[in-house]
């Protein structure tokens, strides 16, 4: 059964760990092949298909079999203690394959590498190069130090980089769907967070390349686009000097993406809170093909603790900008993120985070305990003191919360017609399709005569789970 990738979420679990294959070929060909394996959010997956993409041009061949590669990467996560002890754990399984194979290189890529630097190389001897996010261009040179004999080290941050002209390859893909990074780093400092240290300063990629990217993707029959960053909202690019000066903000780059053709559908991530304009929210209902759909991370419903996690909104705000959203744009869905037992956090304070999951009743929400990053704000100024047991308690609590209203939400769909762009057939058989709603609800429907993947479909909804609508074309 062919079963197509469906690259849906921001942070999907089940695309932890995967080896990415580059569907073309290479012009050149060196004789060696990488291994790319990639660890957390969609932007470290995007990251991969740049740096499979610098490596083509050098002639590497990507293959999905670890043992017989010349050179193995492994894209890393630092956001919470567990994703690192992940990647730690799949260095060791590649021990084997170095004992096999002495010239193999193994390096490592991404937040890790830039948060342990040349520590990586004297923690884990396995590890011959270690390269933060935007040093990528320089592989090829570093490969080359390791073939002759030295270990190679390259974390430094940049103020500019966004691999602007880096002529996109697509991973693993399956035709339909892609991510496009729009910008790089972040300039906020949320305490609890360690992405402003691995990732840099904020900055924001020409549009115009966007645009081009977007418009070639939909010229090769791809239909969606995902815009990635750290903060959209905060996108900002100018040209020109002082009178001239051209600036582009979020709202406008996705109405320029929106306009290269009404069936290329637009989807963003991540929203702000403190930066989500009634502008870009205007934008967002002018144009069908912008999908009704926002992730919008509360991560605490409790003024106090939001101001300690230093969010720089408080309830009210957040509660203002639901408000704004609803009112702006009828039926759209709502996702968020959510950390539960941050430093200090009373049972009443959770109790905030509770009855905002009941005010907003959102679709879909990703939920995490807190767990202490070196170096952040919070490391250093706050006890990591609310206890592992009743973390775990507040995270069950709130993870049965979500459920349902997911249930919620997704029996308010039952009896409505959904437009669904078809992805592929359903993980389950090949007797259904696969494809998502304009709000990002996975739809599964029977396969038929007179559609196929790419293309869009208006589908009855007769029946939910918690994660799938289930319907038949009408
Ligand atoms: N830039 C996005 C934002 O501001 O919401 C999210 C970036 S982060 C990669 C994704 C999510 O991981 C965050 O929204 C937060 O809920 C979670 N997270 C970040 N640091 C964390 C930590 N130290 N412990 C637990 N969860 C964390
Ligand atoms: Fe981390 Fe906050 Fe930046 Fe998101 S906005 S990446 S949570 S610092």
């Amino acid at each position: 059964m062919m079963d197509l990738l469906i690259p849906d979420k921001t942070h999907d679990e089940s695309r932890q760990g995967e080896a990415l294959m580059l569907n073309a070929e290479t012009a050149k060909n060196n004789g060696r092949k990488l291994y790319i394996e990639s660890y957390g959010c969609a932007m470290n997956f995007s990251d991969s298909e740049i740096v499979a993409s610098i490596l083509a041009e050098s002639g590497f061949e990507t293959t999905t079999d670890h043992t017989s590669a010349d050179v193995i990467f492994i894209n890393t996560c630092s956001i919470r203690e567990n994703a690192e002890q992940r990647v730690r754990n799949r260095l060791k399984e590649f021990t084997v394959t170095k004992v096999k194979n002495p010239g193999l290189v193994v390096g490592v890529l991404g937040c890790m590498a830039e948060r342990l630097k040349s520590k990586f190389l004297e923690e884990e001897k396995l590890v011959d190069v270690v390269v933060g996010p935007d040093a990528y261009r320089d592989l090829p040179n570093l490969i080359d130090q390791v073939d002759s004999g030295q270990k190679a080290v390259n974390v430094l941050l940049s103020r500019e980089e966004t691999y602007a002209d880096i002529s996109p390859v697509r991973l693993n893909s399956n035709g339909i769907n892609a991510f496009v990074s729009i910008m790089r780093g972040c300039d906020n400092m949320c305490s609890f967070c360690v992405v402003p240290f691995t990732r840099g300063r904020e900055r924001s990629r020409d549009p115009l390349s966007i645009e081009a990217e977007c418009r070639d993707l939909f010229d090769r029959g791809y239909r969606e686009v995902t815009l990635l960053g750290q903060n959209v909202d905060s996108y900002k690019y100018s040209t020109g000097e002082d009178d001239n000066k051209i600036t582009t903000n979020f709202a406008d780059l996705l109405e320029l993406v929106a306009l290269i053709n009404p069936d290329l559908r637009v989807r963003f991530s991540t929203s702000h809170p403190k930066d989500i304009t009634d502008d870009v929210l205007y934008t967002i209902n002018k144009y069908d093909n912008i999908c009704n759909y926002i992730h919008l991370p509360v991560q605490s419903g409790n003024s106090r603790v939001l101001e300690l996690m230093n969010r720089t909104y408080d309830r009210e705000w957040y509660i203002n900008r639901i408000d704004a959203i609803r009112r702006i744009i009828p039926d759209c869905a709502i996702s968020t993120d959510v950390i539960t037992g941050f430093c200090s956090e009373t049972e009443e304070e959770h109790k905030d985070t509770v009855s905002m999951m009941d005010y907003v009743k959102y679709d879909f929400a990703y939920m995490f305990k807190y767990s202490e990053r070196p170096g952040t704000l919070a490391a250093k100024r706050y006890a990591d003191d609310i206890p592992e047991d009743v973390k775990q308690k507040r995270l069950t609590e709130i993870v049965a919360k979500q459920q349902e209203y997911s249930f919620y939400r997704m029996q308010s769909r039952i009896g409505k017609v959904e437009r669904v762009l078809i992805e592929g057939f359903s993980k389950k058989s090949d007797k259904d399709y696969a494809g998502r709603s304009d709000q990002n609800a996975m739809v599964i429907f029977p396969v038929g005569e007179g559609y196929k993947p790419g293309e869009y479909v208006n589908v009855l909804v007769e029946r939910s789970t918690t994660a799938t609508l289930i319907g038949k074309v009408v």
